[in-house]
């Protein structure tokens, strides 16, 4: 981040946005991961669970209850790879950032379905990412009541308005980011959600942001990258023992 100290300052209270110091990782630690999906378009989910399989990297997939009731067979996928499975909400609608009964709804919504697709009723998620990564005074309230983590990200990648013609830009900034913080949580989207105008976006398009089909691509040259450069990739569930045992 080159921000000033005031905007770092706001970044920290009102976004999943944490300076790394802050976030659990030692030095040349990256923890990968993947937001709004599954997305059955193109394959992207699988391909992607592909990418990482063969590379070896387990990461968290921040899923949304809508997504994971079109495909609860990539979720099964997820949890048997041993990826780590994050509530994202329900329906991904930020106002419900707002309203703590709201929210508290929408993550048990997606717990419900996150419980259906690995077909365990007591299944819970013990991380949450907020849509649109906004850290309210509310999700600060039900993260603590539901005892969840929130999952942050170190550097916001923009992603979401990459296309399949200039991902190497993302690819770029990001390991720029790892060299630069000596690590990072970062966020690419295997599927992109939106609050307004979900239905006048063609998501098969594929010269349009709203295209994912590139992204196992992307992670595939990153991780390559960042092995290169030096870096380890962390898995999620050591990320979450080692919060829990330093509580
Ligand atoms: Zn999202």
């Amino acid at each position: 981040m080159t921000e000033s100290p005031f905007v770092r300052d706001l970044l920290a209270r009102y976004t999943i946005w944490q300076p790394i110091e802050d976030v659990g990782l030692l030095p040349g630690e990256i923890l990968l991961s993947f937001d709004d999906g599954p997305n059955q378009v193109a394959d992207t989910t699988s391909r992607l669970l592909d990418a990482l399989k063969t590379e070896n990297v387990p990461a968290a997939f921040c899923v949304c209850g809508k997504c994971v009731r079109e495909a609860p067979h990539l979720v099964r996928r997820m949890q048997a790879e041993g990826h780590l499975l994050v509530n994202h909400g329900n329906q991904h609608l930020p106002l419900t950032l707002f309203s703590e009964a709201a929210l508290q709804q929408e993550i048990q919504g997606c717990d419900a379905a996150l419980a259906g697709a690995v077909q365990d009723p007591g299944f819970c998620a013990s991380a949450f990412r907020p849509a649109c990564g906004w850290w309210t005074p509310a999700v600060k309230t039900i993260v603590d009541r539901l005892n969840r983590r929130v999952l942050p990200i170190t550097d916001f990648g923009n992603d979401t308005s990459i296309t399949r013609h200039n991902y190497a830009t993302w690819v770029d900034r990001t390991r720029r980011a790892a060299q630069r913080d000596r690590g990072g949580i970062f966020v690419l989207h295997d599927r992109r959600l939106r609050f307004w105008g979900e239905s006048h976006y063609d998501v098969t398009n594929p010269d349009t942001s709203a295209y994912r089909g590139w992204v196992p691509e992307a992670i595939s040259t990153l991780i390559r990258q960042c092995r290169s450069d030096g870096f380890i990739f962390l898995d999620p569930a050591t990320w979450i023992e080692r919060l829990a045992t330093a509580r």
